[in-house]
Parts: structure tokens; sequence; C-alpha cells
């Protein structure tokens, strides 16, 4: 069977922590699937379109790593695509209680098909966040240190 991980988040925008886990990740799957999840209720600072640009550019050296869209649940767009795995990255103990129950959730609600694979964040880079890149931008900081060369504002 073909191991497809779906790696979902805002990537708002991408950060090098979102890399260092695709990096990571890459050896581990035949195909992983960077999926930017599109909430209606949601404010973005980016739009889709600059959302997609950029991380298409970060992840063009990997040539079984792709970037894509969906609307709705985690666990429909796996299954549209077939996907048997979500990638999270784990950056401290809030995220773990926070990914604890999505896991549990996504997988119950998959019927027990959908397994969430965790990779915690390297040292040095689990204090970057896309809302703090969020914030330097606005304030118009050097967030360079912080995302891959693709992003440009
Ligand atoms: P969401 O809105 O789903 O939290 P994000 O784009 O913020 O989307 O994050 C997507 C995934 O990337 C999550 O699993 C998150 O824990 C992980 N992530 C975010 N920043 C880092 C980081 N610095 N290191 C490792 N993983 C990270």
């Amino acid at each position: 069977m073909e191991k497809i991980a779906v790696f979902p988040g805002s990537f708002d925008p991408i950060t090098l922590g979102h890399f260092d886990i695709i990096e990571r990740a890459q050896p581990l799957f035949d195909k992983i699937i960077v999926a930017i999840g599109n909430n209606a209720n949601k404010q973005y600072m980016f739009p889709l379109e600059k959302r997609v640009e950029w991380l298409k550019k970060a992840v063009k050296k990997f040539p079984n790593v792709e970037v894509n869209y969906f609307d709705g649940l985690t666990v429909d767009y796996c299954k549209k695509v077939g996907a048997n795995f979500l990638l999270r990255g784990l950056r401290n103990p809030a995220d773990f209680e926070f990914e604890k129950a999505i896991a549990h959730t996504n997988r119950a609600l998959s019927h027990k098909t959908l397994e969430t694979v965790f990779l915690l964040t390297s040292s040095g880079k689990s204090f970057i966040s896309s809302s703090i890149v969020r914030d330097i931008i606005r304030n118009k900081g050097d967030y360079s240190m912080l995302v891959p060369n693709s992003v440009m504002v």
C-alpha cells in the first residue's frame, strides 16, 4: 500500500518550522500532500493563492511533495486523495494537548483508518510560529530568518 500523508494547516505564511517538518517527513512517505485547510470562519493575513504559491516554491525540490487546498473536514479530504496518514508538528506541551484531541477525533471520524504521525520540531525551530511572523510583518520588522526564501512579502 502506498503511504500517502496529508500535512494540513493554515500556512499563513509557511515558516521554517513547517519546512523542517516537511523536509524530515519526506523520506518517510511515498507522497506528502501539504494541504491548506480553508476555513470560511477564519481570518487569514494572506490570500489562499499567495499561501499556495509560497508553499509550492518552498517544496519544489522534493519530488514526492505536492501542495493543494481543501474546504471541509480534513478526514473527508484524506479519503478523497487516498491518504492514510496525517502529518503534524509538535512544538511544545500546548501543541500536544491540542493535537491529541484532534488526532483522536480524526481517527474516530475515519473509522480508525487514518493515523496521525507527529514529528517533534528540530531544536532551534520550536519558537517559530506563523502568528509571530505575521506580527513582525505587520510591524515592518525583519522576518527573513523565520521563513523559507520563497516567502517575500
Ligand atoms: P493550524 O492552523 O492547523 O495550526 P499551522 O499552519 O499553524 O496550522 O500549523 C500546521 C502544523 O504545523 C501544525 O501541526 C503545527 O503544530 C505545525 N507547526 C507550526 N509551526 C511549527 C514549528 N515551528 N515547528 C514544527 N511544527 C510546526
